[in-house]
């Protein structure tokens, strides 16, 4: 892409309700705007950044035996109400009517839907397990949308269920998808920890959200300092005042708090707050049951599936990464996130040499498939510096007045070091 014809619009002004670093910096660096009350417009570098990510959940899911379909966003109301859910699930459901007068719902989650589909296609245990997954648009409407894409009203969800023949393979899937999800968070760059969580009437170990440790994280953890255990407070404490009473505490206010419990490892354990960036949850046959979704088991007997769900948010993933990963100057991406790795520099505009390398880098990097991005703006040095550090991308290939002596230098955005290389050495240096 040549930042000349790109549609990137950088602004100096975040919005006035935009509190945290990965709000402001989204909007900022042109990646995304708000259209409404929790309701974003994912711009062209926010697009790519989204994509990237799909890709990602998609590919280690696909791996791991899941099948992609993409169900319709707004599903009708008898569905819910043969569930129950259309009288538990309160205000975030939205429901609408059309010109006939029948009711709707613009999907929040698709357990009912799912069943729907698996009920009569699926009918020997034989066909087990099956575990379908689509990465498609959801509607809450949260009592509180903010923080820009970390809780929107509308967002992208990749939501999967699986379907077996007997708990103790929805209990192996569970396990598959936790390591699947481990896998995925890994290949992000993310600093995450996976903590038991709330599983309701369930109980037990039945239900698993993946936090991204950052300090704004809207939800408080309990962590391990020396093993993986974690567990979000809500699960641990059974006092609903206590819990609130943390959650209102920041992170550095609970740093000081001292816990007297220690992890069954031994070691201490210690306040976290996470962005709950996916969850993992054993069903049962709540679901299969009140839709009556039965399959024949060996002995040719009707029985009701048993089900678990995966959930992840792949728009709240954009801005869990840069929560984690930013500084004053704006996003610092990971190698797996950055929407473009290299971003070329071209300083002055109307020097000849330093134009015409600039070309010739930017397509060899294209032929070199290296996702790359030449600013060609005429515009001055330090306001092309100041976008490459807001947008974050990995690289920035500097070609300045050095370039007489033959010398380019290569930008690292997170560390902020320039190395200088020779220019007829920076292509190698980069691949
Ligand atoms: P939260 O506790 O943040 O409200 P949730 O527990 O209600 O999330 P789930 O029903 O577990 O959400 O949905 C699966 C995933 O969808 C969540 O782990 C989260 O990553 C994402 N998600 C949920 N609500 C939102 C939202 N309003 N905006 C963006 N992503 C969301
Ligand atoms: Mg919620
Ligand atoms: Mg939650
Ligand atoms: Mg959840």
């Amino acid at each position: 892409m040549r930042r000349s014809r790109a549609f990137i619009p950088t602004t100096k002004e975040a919005p006035s309700d935009a509190t945290l670093p990965s709000h402001q910096f989204l909007v900022r660096g042109g990646f995304i705007n708000q259209q409404g009350s929790g309701l974003y417009n994912f711009l062209p570098l926010g697009k790519i950044v989204l994509e990237k990510i799909r890709a990602i959940v998609k590919e280690e899911l696909d791996k791991a035996g899941c099948n992609e379909v993409q169900l319709s966003f707004i599903t009708p109301m008898s569905l819910w109400q043969r569930s129950g859910r259309s009288q538990t699930m309160g205000k975030e459901m939205l429901r609408i009517k059309d010109r006939h007068e029948n009711s709707f719902v613009l999907s929040p989650t698709n357990e009912e839907a799912i069943v729907e589909l698996v009920k009569n296609r699926v009918t020997s245990y034989k066909d087990l397990p099956i575990n379908l997954y689509q990465i498609n648009t959801k509607f809450r409407d949260e009592a509180r949308p903010r923080y820009g894409l970390l809780r929107g009203r509308e967002f992208l969800m990749k939501d999967g269920y699986s379907f077996h023949a007997s708990e103790d393979d929805m209990i192996r899937e569970f396990h598959l998808m936790q390591d699947t999800y481990k896998k995925i968070f890994t290949r992000l760059g993310l600093d995450f920890r996976v903590v038991e969580a709330d599983s309701g009437a369930i109980g037990g170990s039945g239900s698993r959200e993946f936090h991204v440790l950052a300090d704004s994280g809207e939800d408080t953890l309990v962590v391990c300092e020396s093993c993986e255990y974690g567990a979000n407070i809500e699960t641990l404490y059974e006092d609903e005042k206590k819990i609130e009473e943390l959650k209102e505490r920041s992170y550095e206010d609970l740093q000081t708090q001292d816990l007297d419990d220690r992890c069954s490892c031994g070691a201490k354990l210690s306040f976290k707050k996470g962005i709950e960036v996916g969850h993992i949850f054993q069903l049962g046959t709540k679901y299969s049951k009140a839709l009556e979704a039965n399959f024949n088991d060996e002995n040719g007997r009707a029985k009701a599936f048993e089900m678990a769900t995966f959930g992840i948010g792949v728009s709240r993933l954009v801005a869990a990464v840069i929560e984690q990963n930013h500084d004053k100057d704006g996003c610092v991406w990971t190698k797996s996130t950055t929407p473009y790795m290299v971003n070329i520099l071209v300083s002055n505009i109307k020097d000849d040499e330093q134009v015409k390398l600039g070309e010739d880098l930017y397509s060899k990097l294209l032929d070199s498939s290296v996702e790359v991005i030449l600013d060609d703006r005429k515009e001055r040095f330090g306001f092309k510096m100041k976008d490459a550090e807001l947008i974050g991308f990995v690289y920035t290939i500097i070609i300045g007045k050095e370039l007489s002596n033959g010398i380019v230098e290569i930008y690292d955005r997170k560390t902020k070091v320039k190395t200088s290389v020779e220019a007829s050495n920076v292509f190698a240096k980069i691949m």
